[in-house]
């Protein structure tokens, strides 16, 4: 069978690609320590998973949801972002619920992009951001985000002929996997930015929660972001819930709707189950999210002083729970040669894009004994 032209133009999926490398070595008998998949080790809190066995008793719930899900749900969103930014929402027009934020990344474009429009997309980033662009047939640009500029784009650097052509600019701060942060001075350039150009600034604020000793900003929290931005989140990350899938959108309301007519039509909402235990996750003790955070900045100092101690150059980052390493040359020589000789999985930078080439990323989803584990690995097989 033939694949379409959109499917045959994408790259392979990085991390399904991992995930074949790590299964290859298990097989072989190895322990691998894998800081691959940024996907939390750590539970659903428990609260939120008894929510769930009272919801999904309820036989409500058993129906079709309702494709922009339920009003209590988009209100418990509006409520965190009072709370933990400082930003007012209305729940009926400025919020829908997700399937997993990656699936309003991935619809996105088809509510807004034609053929031939040019999304940019930051390298290194996400897939997605650049696989829904070719799946809406739109051209994605690549905006570099380098080191002597923070990971933040330069956006002087984009032409102005690609600007004006420019339908969506994806963005993403705490951001992976450089694990950057964007302040309030650089969030107002680039909405100035999209607005001059008439460009939906879509903002994925996957780890808008997983920040130490600093809190992240919502985009919406520069008040005319209103006028061109949407702004995804997710409790995967916030609530260790990945395989939950629910996410939502915030921001303009055009935009969101166009959002909504994509979804109408290709999906029918998030399990209402979900969406209950999503509303006790959200509105919820905010010291689950402090808890996680200590967790993982006690690994990140673990990892990154382990590190330095190797030889390696690296700053202890301010948010995401990823630590970005430079090390020069191939990013998968580097990978490859230290899940073979360490039994080490760290995913190859240039799996973000080729301006990820370089620098390798760990998560950090594995306990502190582990991680010394693969600090004294690494440290016999670079010695090698
Ligand atoms: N955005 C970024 C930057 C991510 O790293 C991820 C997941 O790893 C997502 C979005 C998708 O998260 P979810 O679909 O689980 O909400």
């Amino acid at each position: 069978m033939e694949l379409s032209n959109r499917l045959k133009a994408l790259p392979p999926y990085l991390f399904a690609e991992l995930d074949e490398m790590k299964r290859k070595k298990v097989l072989e008998g190895v322990d691998v320590i894998d800081f691959g998949v940024g996907d939390p080790d750590l539970p659903t809190p428990r609260h939120i998973v008894e929510e769930m066995q009272r919801a999904v008793e309820k036989e409500e719930n058993h129906k079709y949801p309702s494709y922009e899900g339920k009003l209590e749900f988009r209100e418990a969103v509006a409520e965190f972002y009072g709370r933990r930014k400082k930003v007012d929402l209305n729940p009926e027009t400025q919020v829908i619920a997700l399937i997993g934020s990656k699936e309003g990344i991935a619809h996105l474009p088809l509510a807004f992009v034609n053929p031939g429009d040019v999304v940019l997309v930051p390298d290194p980033g996400y897939p997605v951001y650049y696989s829904s662009a070719i799946l809406a047939e739109g051209r994605p640009y690549k905006v570099p985000l380098k080191e002597e500029n923070e990971f933040l784009p330069d956006l002087e650097s984009i032409p102005d002929e690609v600007a004006r052509k420019a339908k969506i600019f994806f963005l993403n701060y705490p951001n992976n996997p450089t694990t950057a942060v964007a302040e309030m001075e650089f969030i107002k350039e680039c909405v100035d930015f999209c607005i001059d150009n008439d460009i939906i600034l879509a903002h994925d604020a996957a780890y808008s929660e997983i920040a130490f000793d600093y809190r992240p900003k919502s985009f919406l929290e520069y008040e005319d972001a209103f006028e061109c931005t949407i702004e995804f989140g997710s409790l995967s990350k916030t609530y260790n819930m990945t395989g939950w899938r629910i996410g939502y959108a915030v921001g303009n309301e055009e935009i969101i709707k166009g959002l909504l007519k994509v979804k109408t039509n290709v999906d029918s909402g998030v399990f209402q189950a979900i969406q209950d235990a999503a509303i006790v996750a959200l509105r919820g003790d905010d010291s689950v999210i402090e808890e996680n955070n200590r967790v993982y900045k006690e690994r990140r100092d673990v990892l990154v002083e382990g590190l330095r101690k190797l030889g390696f150059e690296v700053e202890k980052p301010k948010a995401t729970f990823y630590v970005w390493l430079r090390v020069n040359g191939s990013s998968i020589e580097f990978a490859k040669n230290l899940l073979d000789k360490a039994g080490v999985l760290v995913t190859p930078g240039v799996g973000f894009g080729e301006y990820g080439e370089g620098y390798v990323r760990f998560a950090l989803t594995r306990s502190v004994e582990r991680i010394k584990e693969a600090l004294e690995r690494m440290e016999s097989a670079l010695n090698v």
